[in-house]
């Protein structure tokens, strides 16, 4: 299924933050070490409110990160009750507001809290329409090889397998490379050698 705008930003961010960690990243690394990768990472996704910029702020992202990751393991029951135990936590309270460019959207948090936990309520709310719609199934882990990705499946068919297009071509070009030597073992049959590389 669909959700609103905001909420596709906001699961949208989720997967950004989550997939700068090593093993999901486009690098390899943890891409969320420096303050500067934040402020990237920010800058992309134009991130509003207040910033410190400083490395505590920054392990609170990280902290947060962490967190937000067991969103695609959790049960729907599960994921109701984290959401809930972090919107009573931080006293979230949801407003309709309009600023920069953006349409009427929710923000449950004062523009001035710290950054980790604006984001950290903000999607909690967009998990609250994830569940309300039972479609938990939707947080998808990316399924190539060697790739701890994670998406937000939103294709009309559900069927998208992988992270991104680096991790979708990856495997297409594995599978025509194991094609082409299972294709090569039969024809070479007889000099086992060859099949070798
Ligand atoms: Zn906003
Ligand atoms: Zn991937």
């Amino acid at each position: 299924m669909r959700f609103t705008d905001d909420t596709e930003d906001a699961l949208g961010f989720v997967v950004a933050l989550v997939n700068t960690e090593p093993r999901a990243s486009a690098s390899g690394d943890d891409e969320l070490s420096t303050v500067d990768q934040l402020d990237w990472l920010l800058e992309e996704h134009s991130y509003s409110g207040r910033r410190d910029g400083d490395e505590t702020e920054l392990d609170e992202v990280r902290a947060v990160r962490t967190r937000l990751r067991r969103f695609w393991t959790l049960t729907r029951d599960g994921a109701a009750a984290q959401v809930n135990r972090l919107l009573k936590e931080t006293k979230a309270t949801p407003q309709l507001v309009r600023h920069d460019q953006l349409d009427w959207h929710i923000h449950a948090t004062e523009p001035d809290a710290p950054l980790a936990q604006r984001m950290e309520v903000e999607a909690a709310l967009a998990f609250v329409d994830v569940i309300r719609g039972n479609a938990l199934d939707q947080l998808r882990r990316c399924e190539a090889d060697g790739c701890d990705g994670v998406f937000v499946d939103l294709s009309r068919n559900g069927s998208k397998r992988f992270c991104s297009l680096r991790c979708g071509n990856r495997m297409n070009v594995s599978a025509y490379r194991e094609r082409q030597s299972e294709q090569a073992e039969v024809a070479d049959e007889p000099t086992p050698e060859q099949s070798a590389g």
